[in-house]
């Protein structure tokens, strides 16, 4: 039988089990989230159990993260549910702080990973990546892991993470795990739930446009028609605004001149549009034969 989900909203009771786990020798994975837990966040539980022997995973709607008017108050809180789903995929410990405890009074300090933060969905909401690096450093300073799992569904996050852990000189292993995927391709989002259902079924063309354009791609279509048909594709689908749809160098994300990949070339489609009032994002690997 699984161990019962220990639960604590204080970092004092968080060192104090962490503390009591490390001195048995073991070691420790952690998976941050912002709650609503689907199979993707479940995953990466799972990918952390792989590697560690006990696995924390952090429940924190960030506020950092939000600027005024964005779904702060409105984002889904369903703590119970959440730990229930934590405990069944065999997470040993949720840390569901409070603001204070990750932002005490008069906090001044904010950590900010240059250049890939003010790229894609950074552009157009520069406090974003900000908030993102922040909260993960502050949880890592709490934490203090051995492993961290994100998932590659944000994957300019993923990249921001990877580099701030590095740069800081974090000791702490980041894992990138695949994005699971409703039926029809679509990412599973909390965000999804605010999907209509006509929404939901335009929504899948996101997946469905990065996979063409891919193929095309891959296949030696110049990069310019490729992406601009996956945008055209999107249109169809019923996405009111395409925020961008790209291909990049994989970790540095900075934008594949326009023409045909080179053999070889091995880079990242990404793409973010609005369906209805909900923005939706996805990416995938592509690698020119
Ligand atoms: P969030 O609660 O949205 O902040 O996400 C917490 C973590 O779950 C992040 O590392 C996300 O990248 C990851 N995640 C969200 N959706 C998925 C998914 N569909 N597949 C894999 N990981 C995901």
């Amino acid at each position: 039988m699984k161990q019962p989900l220990a639960r604590t909203t204080t970092r004092a009771d968080l060192r104090a089990i962490i503390g009591d786990w490390r001195q048995a020798g073991l070691r420790i994975g952690f998976v941050p989230t912002m709650g609503a837990l689907h199979e993707g966040h479940l995953s990466l539980v799972g990918a952390a159990l792989e590697t560690c022997d006990r696995v924390v995973a952090s429940i924190f709607v960030n506020p950092t993260q939000f600027a005024p008017g964005e779904d702060l108050d409105v984002y889904p809180r369903m703590l119970d549910e959440d730990c229930d789903k934590l405990q069944a995929a065999g997470c040993h410990l949720a840390y569901c702080p409070t603001e204070e405890e990750m932002y005490p009074e008069g906090s001044l300090t904010n950590i900010r990973v240059e250049t890939l933060s003010d790229l894609l969905d950074g552009g157009p909401r520069p406090h974003f990546f900000y908030g993102v690096a922040t909260i993960v450093a502050r949880l890592f300073v709490h934490v203090r892991p051995d492993v961290a799992v994100f998932g590659q569904k944000d994957y300019q996050q993923l990249q921001i993470i990877k580099r701030m852990t590095r740069d800081l000189g974090f000791e702490i292993a980041i894992i990138g795990a695949p994005t699971i995927r409703d039926a029809d391709g679509l990412a599973q989002s909390s965000r999804n739930l605010y999907l209509t259902p006509e929404d939901r079924r335009g929504a899948s063309g996101l997946f469905a446009s990065l996979h063409r354009a891919r193929a095309r791609i891959e296949a030696g279509t110049p990069f310019e028609i490729a992406l601009a048909e996956a945008r055209d594709y999107l249109t169809q689908c019923g996405f009111s605004k395409v925020d961008y749809v790209t291909a990049t160098h994989p970790e540095t994300l900075q934008t594949l001149p326009d023409g045909q990949a080179a053999k070889g070339t091995e880079g990242r489609l990404l793409g973010a549009g609005w369906m209805g009032k909900t923005r939706l994002i996805d990416n995938i690997a592509f690698r020119r034969p």
